[in-house]
């Protein structure tokens, strides 16, 4: 059982039996793959032996069971048989995977009938999970279902011996999909190899193009020029939010990018995600990310993208650097875009040039963005999407069926069957509507490829969540509603297979608490053999004036902070204040009166009022901005740290985090260096919450520590942190398969119904 379908398994299991001179025969089962073997007893164990030794690259073995069974002397050689078609299937999709090093050589091998064919791909490689409408993965169930095979792909499908057997996306220039290239009107400007050539051109020439490629469409400018990458952003308002670049290559990479032997890995395999690296001093424009020094970089995963950054590296000529903006197609915010007729009409206002094939993406998948943190270590996930998806995480037992249906921000839904939970791809940011539309397809989508029926419905307790909202279309099933914060810790635990008693810590932006305030500086105590969950401490409450607004604007943070800590803002010239004096008062009365400002234990909120302070961010035009700039200005080399106070005096505990947030306005006043008090503000944080978690150590006895949140995407955080944690003796969890991100919540809630109720 495993991964054994569709990736290469039989025609492996055929070769190594006929080497062994062996007969019987290898046919899939609903369950996976079962092969009947006759021969000498050595043969045979080594056949097993080479099984799990030399495993085709897509291919995995989640569970091998043998038995004896009486021998026959009448069989021919070993045969591949027929499917056998059953109702249930417990088979495993395989995520979309670059294209291989065999594939490569075709395309570049002039004499090779896939000769610079876009579309080239084997049963190692290529498209899966976006071109499945429903299973069993076969041609006639995915996108491909319209491209007949010409004879020579049909001999190499049915030839147990050849690299592209059952290889379901099989193609070739022949039979298989085409590119062409058109103006904003549709009107077509070139076809197949020219359509290519014409693209780079462009491109070479600063204009922006929309680009069909596996699972949705790109917007790709050139990416060494400051010109070209500021009006993307401007067609696409998107002021600040880093934009990721495509380079041929790790040489051209490192022109511009330090390049650690993890992030090689990344940038390499077979997912090729965007992979978070620092950029080298002054290189490349300072629009593609205003904020930070880093850049995300990917490298070309399929064949269409290889050939076309080849092509354009040809157009520059050594002097310029050839990496390409590939930015999501989509307005900003909203899913990226799926259909050529769709892309024509939604990207018309941005885009001067669209590349398009005529293979249907059944399903929008983003590239997947993560940062190598260190050798021994899982990177830090930010959007789990293309070639994770739909990998499961599997649970500690088997149970009911229950759809997780996530939070708002950075959405993704989770379905669990049997022992396997499957999260979806990041789906976006439901207050959108569009969004809210590729939400349902998510979930469709996933009930179809896995076969599963929801039985348990699990949402967030927020009941004006679009995610919560969309459990009033299961009226007949049982319903939980699952604390935010509770989630985030749960999925931690289900991620590194932590079925026993813990603490978790969440550190977040804000979630719904059980007593009706804003929370999002937790820490809790999980029984597991109680299954409950207690709420041990949390950060000082401090008001959001105005609720969502103070996100979007941190300055507000900023001033119920100074106010919490009994500063008279009159009496300091802040770096906001020509904006904002009028509206000061306002919020000023509105924090004091109480008046729509709800008390939170936030500390993500804790982070924008420090960037606020210090005149990094007094609004913010993407999630996170304010405490992205303010790690970006660490000055590495302080290891002093603010500290704070933990009140036990009361239950739940109470961490009095705004004294952090005192001593950065005691050192601003006085005139320190911003960088200086930023990393003062980091290690003073992860100290405090060392503080109050060897108290709640020694009064519990637990030693297991789960950390989350949104405020863990932070780097120096999710290194600081679980290190300090670790010097006193704890062992530390940080999530290893989902982003800290909301994107957890979904997995939570399943774990939560499943275990928890
Ligand atoms: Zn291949
Ligand atoms: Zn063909
Ligand atoms: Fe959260």
């Amino acid at each position: 059982q495993g991964k054994v379908q569709g990736v290469g398994f039989r025609p492996f299991v055929y070769r190594l039996a006929r080497e062994g001179g062996l007969s019987g025969h290898v046919r899939n089962t609903s369950q996976g793959v079962e092969i009947e073997l006759h021969g000498p007893a050595p043969e045979v164990e080594r056949l097993l032996r080479r099984l799990v030794a030399e495993l085709p690259p897509l291919a995995e073995i989640t569970s091998l069971s043998t038995e004896d069974i009486a021998p026959r002397q009448d069989l021919g050689a070993f045969s591949i048989l027929q499917s056998q078609e059953d109702a249930t299937h417990s088979v495993l999709i395989s995520p979309d995977i670059a294209a291989c090093p065999d594939c490569l050589a075709e395309i570049h091998d002039p004499a090779d009938r896939r000769h610079r064919y876009p579309f080239t791909n084997c049963t190692n490689c290529g498209p899966r999970f976006s071109i499945t409408r429903s299973i069993p993965y076969d041609r006639a169930r995915t996108s491909m279902a319209c491209f007949p095979m010409c004879p020579a792909c049909y001999s190499e499908y049915h030839d147990p011996l050849d690299r592209r057997f059952h290889a379901q996306p099989n193609a070739c220039p022949d039979c298989g999909p085409q590119l062409w290239y058109t103006d904003v009107r549709g009107r077509t400007l070139a076809r197949r190899d020219d359509a290519l050539r014409e693209t780079a051109r462009d491109l070479a020439q600063k204009r922006i193009a929309a680009i069909k490629g596996l699972g949705g469409f790109h917007l790709a400018c050139a990416g060494d020029d400051p010109e070209a990458v500021a009006e993307l952003r401007r067609r696409k308002n998107r002021p600040h939010k880093p934009l990721a670049l495509m380079v041929p290559d790790l040489d051209t990479l490192s022109r511009f990018c330090r390049i650690s032997e993890e992030a090689q890995e990344w940038l390499t395999g077979r997912i090729k995600p965007i992979v978070l690296l620092p950029r080298r001093n002054g290189a490349m424009p300072r629009e593609l990310a205003p904020d930070t020094m880093d850049l995300g970089v990917m490298l070309p995963y399929t064949p269409l993208h290889i050939l076309l950054l080849a092509e354009y590296a040809q157009m520059l000529g050594p002097d310029r650097i050839p990496a390409l903006v590939m930015t999501s197609g989509n307005l900003s915010d909203e899913p990226i875009a799926l259909g050529n007729r769709e892309a024509l009409q939604g990207l018309a206002g941005i885009a001067d040039r669209f590349l398009l094939h005529n293979r249907d993406i059944l399903l929008r998948c983003d590239d997947s963005v993560l940062r190598p943190l260190h050798a021994d270590a899982p990177p830090l996930l930010y959007r789990r999407a293309r070639g994770f998806v739909p990998d499961p995480i599997t649970l500690p037992q088997e149970g009911e069926n229950v759809l997780g249906l996530g939070a708002d921000s950075k959405a993704t839904i989770c379905l669990s069957k049997g022992e396997r939970a499957f999260v979806s791809q990041h789906i976006g940011d439901l207050t959108n509507p569009e969004a809210l539309g590729f939400y349902r397809e998510v979930v469709d989508h996933a009930r179809t490829i896995h076969e599963a029926e929801p039985r348990v419905i699990a949402a967030d307790r927020h009941p004006d969540y679009a995610s919560t909202r969309h459990a009033s279309e299961y009226p007949g099933l049982p319903q939980v509603r699952v604390q935010h914060h509770v989630a985030h810790i749960l999925s931690v635990m289900a991620e590194n297979d932590l079925a026993q008693s813990c603490l978790g810590l969440a550190l977040d932006g804000t979630g719904l608490g059980d007593d009706g305030t804003l929370w999002g500086g937790e820490l809790f105590r999980v029984d597991w053999e109680q299954r409950a969950v207690h709420r041990l401490a949390h950060f000082r409450q401090a008001a959001v004036p105005g609720g969502d607004r103070a996100v979007v604007e941190p300055w507000r943070m900023a001033l119920s902070y100074l106010l919490q800590q009994g500063v008279d803002p009159q009496a300091y010239t802040w770096p906001w204040l020509p904006d904002h004096s009028r509206a000061q008062d306002m919020v000023a009365r509105m924090i004091q009166g109480g008046i729509n400002a709800p008390l939170s234990s936030s500390c993500g909120r804790l982070f924008d009022a420090v960037a606020a302070l210090l005149g990094l961010a007094d609004s913010i035009s993407y999630e996170g901005q304010a405490a992205v700039k303010l790690e970006a200005i660490q000055s590495p080399d302080t290891e002093e740290g603010y500290t704070c106070s933990v009140n036990t005096e009361t239950d739940p505990a109470v961490l009095e985090s705004g004294e952090l947030f005192s001593g950065v306005y005691e050192d601003w006043k006085r005139g320190v260096d911003p960088g200086a008090i930023s990393r003062r503000f980091h290690v003073g944080l992860c100290r405090s919450l060392g503080h109050l978690i060897r108290h709640f150590r020694q009064q519990t006895g637990l030693n297991r520590i789960v950390l989350s949140g949104g405020v863990m995407q932070n780097e120096t955080m999710s290194t600081l942190l679980p290190h300090s944690l670790a010097r006193q003796g704890c062992e530390p969890f940080l999530h290893t398969r989902l982003p800290p991100n909301d994107a957890c919540i979904s997995l939570g809630q399943v774990v939560y119904a499943r275990f928890f109720t």
